[in-house]
């Protein structure tokens, strides 16, 4: 007789039930009691079926198998009385558990992850772009400087500023590059985005009519610290609609600890009122914050309530800082528990709020409830390299924005076009089969070994999974599965919003 063994999962409880992620498929099911105690039985060792049924007790009734709709659903039965599950019940569980490979025979070979390469060209979604190196902010944490920087933007070989002609060319690569995408998507990044307003004015204007006659659509978006707005930039960016991220750290306390002038001056006071005045007259497009976390700064409900409630900011995403672990700024493996603890209150009140129909801004978990219901299972962590590309000053194309202009992480420039050999020997060695930690953790349907920029600064190796803070992401995951399954029980309509949404670089 053939015993039964559980395959790759992550078993979870939500709304007071049980629920389980299958790592391999990145699915959510509901369990029953039946399900459960068969899936639990089968995880402590393999059983066979009259094993199972000596474990989990004899009972009379009939089973009653329920199903769900979307990606989660009941499998099994009820248990007849408290400990004893019906034999029937217990067949129809070991069906409906093998049948979406929660459990297998033992004797039957598991299929490694396949390491498929996607085909080239592959179409790019996503086309950051660089428009100068340069910042009037001295952030102590960024990584554009210090040991941290990859690209030597003061002495290096990279202009400044883009030039006019160089953005020109960007575009035109980007309508080539998208292939038959109906809806090319331009991220102005820096440095600081707006010391080079001039130019990326210029290249909204000149995209929106290269697209208009080739046939497309350019959505446009910009990361800036917020320093250089004023009513005509702010009228500009209403006007264009684009999309725009300011990089702040909350109310002036935090923000003035790292975001400061050459000179040590804090921000806050310039920003503020500036952010308020984009707030109040950019109304076609929701304004987000991104804040950096130290590991003197990680009062992340204070942070989110300041830049809601106090600002007005519609969304905030919070980041862990990336840099190496000897500065004083890293976060150490106690401040990863602590920010682990404060994103978890965040997401319940998020859940609370949600259930309740109203509005919460807590982007981090919104994302990954977005990834959870499409059942992502990346082979790369991000799209850079794929998706999405970096653009230097120069026309240089990197991996991503964090890269651009670094000879090592080239893939060709944007008059030359996607060296496609360079992406294909990247997307080899990079891909999630080779990273042997990774290959048995269950939270790598997600994360996928982490942001490479993230890992070249820890290990000086992109292809290195971010093994310092495994911890972090399977706890930040486990979060957001129970958020999930409490959702699917109380406000399953917030959840179906995903099912119609295009998934868009996210640009950190
Ligand atoms: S980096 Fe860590 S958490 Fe991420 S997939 Fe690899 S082992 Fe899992
Ligand atoms: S996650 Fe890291 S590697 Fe990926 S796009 Fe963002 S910064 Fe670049």
């Amino acid at each position: 007789m053939s015993a039964w063994v559980a395959r790759e999962h992550h078993r979870f409880e939500a709304a007071g039930k049980p629920f389980v992620y299958l790592v391999p498929s990145a699915a959510i099911f509901a369990l029953d009691d039946a399900a459960d105690s068969v899936l639990r039985t089968l995880s402590t060792k393999p059983h066979t079926r009259e094993e199972l049924a000596m474990a989990l007790g004899g009972a009379s009734s009939a089973p009653t198998t329920a199903g769900g709709g979307g990606r989660t659903l009941d499998v099994g039965a009820e248990l007849a009385r408290p400990g004893a599950l019906d034999p029937n019940a217990l067949d129809a569980a070991i069906a409906e558990l093998s049948r979406v490979q929660a459990i297998g025979i033992a004797a039957a070979p598991v299929a490694s992850t396949p390491k498929v390469i996607p085909l080239a060209p592959f179409p790019l979604t996503t086309m950051v772009l660089n428009v100068t190196n340069q910042c009037n902010l001295s952030c102590t944490y960024c990584y554009e400087y210090g040991e941290d920087k990859i690209v030597d933007t003061e002495n290096g070989k990279q202009p400044k500023f883009m030039s006019e002609e160089t953005a020109r060319e960007s575009v035109e690569f980007m309508l080539k590059e998208s292939g038959a995408n109906k809806v090319a998507h331009i991220t102005f990044f820096g440095g600081e985005t707006l010391l080079n307003f001039p130019v990326l004015r210029k290249t909204i204007t000149y995209a929106r009519r290269r697209a208009a006659e080739v046939g497309k659509d350019v959505d446009f978006s910009l990361t800036t610290n917020a320093t250089l707005l004023k009513p005509e930039i702010i009228e500009f960016l209403a006007e264009e609609r684009v999309g725009v991220t300011i990089s702040i750290d909350g109310p002036k306390e935090m923000q003035d600890k790292f975001r400061v002038f050459q000179n040590g001056t804090g921000s806050y006071d310039l920003v503020a009122p500036k952010i308020k005045e984009l707030l109040r007259r950019h109304r076609s497009r929701p304004i987000g914050a991104r804040v950096t976390l130290t590991s003197g700064k990680m009062d992340v409900k204070r942070i989110y309530q300041h830049l809601t409630e106090e600002m007005g900011f519609w969304e905030v995403g919070f980041a862990p800082v990336t840099t190496s672990p000897t500065r004083a700024h890293a976060i150490s493996d106690g401040g990863y528990d602590e920010m682990l603890g404060q994103f978890r209150d965040l997401a319940f009140d998020f859940l609370e709020a949600t259930v309740a129909g109203r509005h919460h801004g807590f982007s981090n978990v919104k994302e990954t409830l977005e990834e959870l219901h499409k059942g992502v299972s990346k082979a790369f962590p991000c799209g850079a390299g794929l998706g999405l590309l970096g653009v230097a000053t120069d026309g240089d194309v990197a991996l991503c924005h964090r890269f651009a202009g670094s000879d090592s992480h080239k893939f060709g420039t944007v008059r030359d076009g996607v060296d496609r050999s360079a992406q294909q020997a990247f997307l080899e060695q990079h891909h999630i089969a080779n990273k042997t930690d990774c290959s048995v953790c269950w939270a790598r349907p997600l994360c996928s070994g982490g942001c490479y920029h993230e890992a070249h600064t820890r290990y000086g190796d992109t292809t290195h999974a971010n093994l310092h803070y495994c911890n972090w992401i399977r706890g930040w995951t486990e979060v957001c599965l129970q958020v999930y399954g409490e959702l699917s029980e109380r406000n399953p309509a917030f959840l179906a919003q995903f099912d119609d949404e295009e998934m868009k670089e996210l640009v950190s």
